[in-house]
C-alpha cells in the first residue's frame, strides 16, 4: 500500500513507486495524497487530498485486499498524518517505509511545518524505516552533523534511519543504516552523477516492495539500492530538468 502524491511530471511521487513496486513484483495499492504542479526541473504549487477521503479509501482496501507493506512518500498535509496513524494501529506488524518528503530537489516544498511536526511526533515511531537524504535528515535531526542528526532521530523514537547519501558529492554514494541499540551499516555505491528526478521515493518504493515479500530490511535495502542504479544507468531525459530513472525493468526474484 503506498500513499504518495501525483508528479505529473512521472518523475517522483506515486508514478515512481508504482512503477518500482511492480518492477519487483508486488501490486501497488496507490492512495494519493496530494496533486502537485511540476515538471522535471521543480514544484512550483500542490494541493492535499481530502483526509477524510483518504480515511476511506484506506477503509476500503483494508476490508478487501490483503498487504504486506506500507510505504509513505509526500503526505499532503498533517490531517492525513492522522487518518494513517489512526489506521496503523490495527496494522502493528505491516512494515511502514516512510520517505519524509519536505522538498523537491529544485527545492519547492512538499511539506508544511505542521505536516513535518506530525511526521516527527507521530509517524516515525511508527515506521520500520526513514529513508531521509541529506537535506531531510538535516532539517529533521537538526543537525548538518549527519551523525548527531540519526542519532537525533533515533532519541526521537525512530527505530532506524537509512541516510541515503545521493545528495553528497564524494566518489561513491554511501548509504548508513543507523539502528537503536545496533552498529551503524554502510552501504557504499557507485555515484553515476548527477541529480534524478524521484530517486529517493524508487528506492523507498523498492525497500517496500522488499519487505512486502518477506526480506529482511537489510536484504531489502540491499535489492532495492542496485534496483535504484540500474534505473539510473538506464535514466529517461523526460524533461528539460532531471533525468528519471527507469523504472520499467522488472525483476523475477
Ligand atoms: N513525491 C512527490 C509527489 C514529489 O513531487 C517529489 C519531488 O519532487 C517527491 C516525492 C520527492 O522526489 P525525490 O525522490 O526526487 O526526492
Amino acid at each position: 500500500m503506498i500513499l504518495s502524491g501525483l508528479d505529473p511530471s512521472g518523475g517522483a511521487g506515486i508514478q515512481a513507486d508504482i512503477q518500482a513496486v511492480t518492477a519487483l513484483g508486488c501490486h501497488p495499492l496507490p492512495v494519493l495524497t496530494c496533486l502537485t504542479v511540476q515538471d522535471t526541473k521543480n514544484v512550483y504549487n500542490s494541493a492535499p487530498v481530502d483526509a477524510g477521503l483518504i480515511e476511506q479509501q484506506l477503509a476500503c482496501l483494508a476490508a478487501d485486499t490483503p498487504f504486506q507493506a506500507i510505504k509513505t512518500g509526500a503526505l499532503g498535509n498533517a490531517d492525513v498524518v492522522d487518518v494513517l496513524v489512526r489506521f496503523l494501529d490495527r496494522y502493528p506488524d505491516i512494515p511502514l517505509i516512510v520517505d519524509p518528503v519536505i522538498k523537491a530537489a529544485g527545492g519547492g516544498d512538499l511539506a508544511d511545518e505542521a505536516l513535518i511536526d506530525r511526521m516527527r511526533s507521530r509517524l516515525f515511531p511508527l515506521a520500520d524505516v526513514i529513508t531521509p537524504n541529506g537535506v531531510e535528515l538535516a532539517l529533521l535531526g537538526n543537525s548538518d552533523d549527519p551523525e548527531k542528526a540519526a542519532v537525533q532521530l533515533l532519541s526521537g523514537g525512530c527505530h532506524s534511519v537509512l541516510a541515503t547519501g545521493g545528495h553528497g558529492t564524494g566518489e561513491q554514494i554511501i548509504n548508513i543504516l543507523h539502528r537503536e541499540n545496533r552498529r551503524t551499516e554502510e552501504w557504499p555505491l557507485e555515484r553515476i552523477g548527477g541529480e534524478y528526478h524521484g530517486s529517493g521515493c524508487t528506492l523507498a518504493a523498492a525497500i517496500a516492495a522488499g519487505r512486502a515479500k518477506g526480506l529482511s530490511l537489510e536484504n531489502a535495502i540491499d535489492r532495492a539500492q542496485l534496483f535504484v542504479l540500474e534505473a539510473i544507468r538506464n535514466a529517461l531525459e523526460v524533461g528539460q530538468g532531471q533525468p528519471v530513472p527507469d523504472r520499467s525493468r522488472t525483476e523475477s526474484t
